[in-house]
């Protein structure tokens, strides 16, 4: 629970979700294009983590955890004024969906490292150690080991016993 909150934190900060420290995204001063704005920087230079695992990564997740929280954004803005100010349809539209579009363009950053940070979470990826020693089983190589220095031990020891 706590490893899950301090992900949650350095996403909330926009930081790498393994070290904490370097920024996920282009910084702010250095933004260019919504491009920059929207797209990670393609892993952490500090402890290597790829933020985009694979094309596509983000597409659904980020989407639903952007527009979940705009809606929410949205029916609170909407029970406020309903219930306080009353104000005529179109005002009332206008004075909900504004809010929720600009949220979308502020919170896609937040949404995407908050991604990241769950599925580092849910299903931490470590760097595979070969080309394709991730794939095999670990079990195989023990026996293969343990049966090649095990026959030339006993031979010193009759020496002894001789004399
Ligand atoms: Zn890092």
């Amino acid at each position: 629970m706590r490893k899950f909150l301090r992900y949650l934190g350095r996403a909330m900060l926009l930081r790498c979700p393994v070290c904490g420290k370097t920024p996920i995204f282009t910084p702010v001063a250095r933004t260019r294009s919504l491009r920059d704005w929207f797209t990670p920087l393609d892993g952490c230079p500090r402890c290597g983590y790829p933020y985009e695992r694979e094309p596509g990564y983000f597409l659904a997740s980020v989407w639903m955890i952007n527009y979940g929280a705009g809606s929410i954004l949205g029916i609170l803005i909407y029970l406020a004024l309903e219930f306080t100010l009353h104000p005529p349809i179109g005002i009332l539209l206008a004075a909900v969906l504004t809010p929720i579009v600009l949220f979308n363009l502020l919170f896609a950053r937040h949404s995407k490292a908050l991604f990241i940070a769950l599925d580092h979470f849910y299903d931490p990826h470590e760097k595979d150690p070969g080309d394709d020693g991730g794939n095999l089983p670990k079990a195989e190589t023990p026996p293969r080991g343990s049966g090649g220095p095990a026959k030339p031990l006993p031979s010193p020891k009759t020496e002894v016993v001789h004399h």
